[in-house]
């Protein structure tokens, strides 16, 4: 599985282009999503290359995998929806239709959530 640079999270962590930070540590950062789906929308990804939730859970250290975990709570507590719940989603490969080719999770709430998945017809 290759890990393009070129993708928009790479340039965040980089810092190239800007994002509104959340969290940040020394393997997460955590920012909200620029087309929110919901009241709450933030964004949770590994400063290491990975692409996918398959790529991460295969080659991550331990302390990645640890902090990444740890940091989704965190980011739910800041955001003020670790009581009333969230729904935590990662899109992983085609068929998932993952968008940015680094690994993410979206964490959304602020609001009921509805049905986990809409099937397209
Ligand atoms: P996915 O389809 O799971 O790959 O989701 C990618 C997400 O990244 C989408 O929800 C986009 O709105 C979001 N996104 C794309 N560019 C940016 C950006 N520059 N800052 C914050 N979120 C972004």
């Amino acid at each position: 599985m290759a890990y393009d640079s070129n993708n928009i999270f790479a340039k965040i962590l980089r810092g190239e282009i800007p994002c509104d930070k959340i969290y940040e540590d020394e393997h997460v950062l955590a920012f909200n999503d620029i087309r929110p789906q919901a009241k709450a929308h933030a964004l949770v990804i590994p400063k290491g290359p990975y692409v996918c939730s398959q790529d991460f859970a295969e080659k991550a250290s331990d302390a990645e995998i640890g902090a990444f975990t740890r940091a989704v709570a965190k980011v739910a507590k800041q955001l003020g929806i670790a009581e009333s719940g969230y729904r935590v989603i990662s899109n992983s490969g085609p068929n998932s239709h993952q968008e940015v080719p680094h690994y993410h999770v979206h964490i959304l709430g602020g609001q009921p959530m509805g049905k986990m998945v809409h099937l397209p017809e």
